[in-house]
């Protein structure tokens, strides 16, 4: 067992002191987030997105013709998503690769972001979702998510709405917005939440996960601690993906 898990278990680390977080932050308050849409020039819609300490970058390939042939599927598009973390993005070097965790979250993310594609829309075709994390801090796993939304959009994939993506904790018996790395190392629980946004209202939960223990009222309150916090994140990533569309049409506007 290594020495986080032991302070975990023992409790030792006081993340409340004086009714504050380790950060200064209030309990649902969200990391400064910033996000910059259309990074990468080779692939076909691309976010890079700051959520705290966390930096991460999402690149979308499609609807394009899917390799292997035989994945294909004859009436919908297939979605694949590659969550991958770079050996310099923790603070021990990551190991590269895929890992047993790496596969689960890119299963749990494909996942939410099904609930919003419009797959029927190309049939035999494939849309891929890679996400890297170069930077981690807790809450990857949100922040890839909120980046590869609006990556798909930028990428002109049809979407029903938007997903965004924030974690709940509990530390020292206090529920908090968006744990940092300490908060989730040594809280009680962490429950990452996705959201399926359409037109300002939440549809549905498209991802909801849970590491540690909370009581059913706890998880009523986080519920709706999240459903807040991605409702910012979604104005955010609203007013994200306008800013590029405003530039774009200034330029094409001052080239005439
Ligand atoms: P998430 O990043 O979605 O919160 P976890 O709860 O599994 O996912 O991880 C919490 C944090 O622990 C990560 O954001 C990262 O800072 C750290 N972490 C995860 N995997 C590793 C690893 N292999 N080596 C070092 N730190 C890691």
């Amino acid at each position: 067992m290594v020495s986080e898990d032991l302070n975990r278990l023992s409790g030792d680390i006081q993340l409340i002191v004086d009714g504050k977080r380790l950060d200064g932050r209030g309990f649902d308050e969200l990391r400064p987030i910033n996000i910059k849409v259309g990074v990468l020039k080779r692939a076909d819609g691309s976010c890079y997105l700051e959520m705290g300490k966390n930096k991460v970058v999402a690149a979308v390939y499609g609807p394009r013709e899917v390799h292997p042939r035989h994945l294909a599927d004859p009436v919908k598009a297939v979605v694949r998503y590659r969550y991958s973390m770079a050996p310099f993005s923790v603070e021990e070097r990551k190991r590269p690769g895929p890992d047993r965790r790496s596969i689960e979250i890119s299963k749990v993310s494909r996942e939410a972001i099904e609930a919003v594609v419009m797959k029927e829309l190309f049939p035999r075709s494939g849309i891929d979702v890679f996400v890297e994390v170069l930077q981690a801090d807790a809450g990857t796993r949100t922040a890839c998510l909120n980046a590869a939304s609006v990556a798909l959009v930028d990428a002109g994939v049809p979407m029903r709405g938007l997903i965004s993506s924030v974690a709940v904790a509990k530390v020292d018996d206090i529920l908090v917005l968006d744990p940092m790395k300490e908060e989730d190392n040594y809280g009680q629980a962490d429950i990452p939440f996705a959201f399926f946004i359409r037109n300002d209202k939440i549809e549905s939960i498209a991802l909801l996960q849970m590491d540690g223990r909370v009581s059913r009222d706890e998880f009523k309150q986080a519920l709706e601690m999240a459903k807040k916090g991605a409702m910012e994140i979604y104005q955010m990533q609203k007013e994200a993906i306008k800013a590029k569309y405003m530039i774009e049409s200034e330029e094409v506007n001052s080239d005439e």
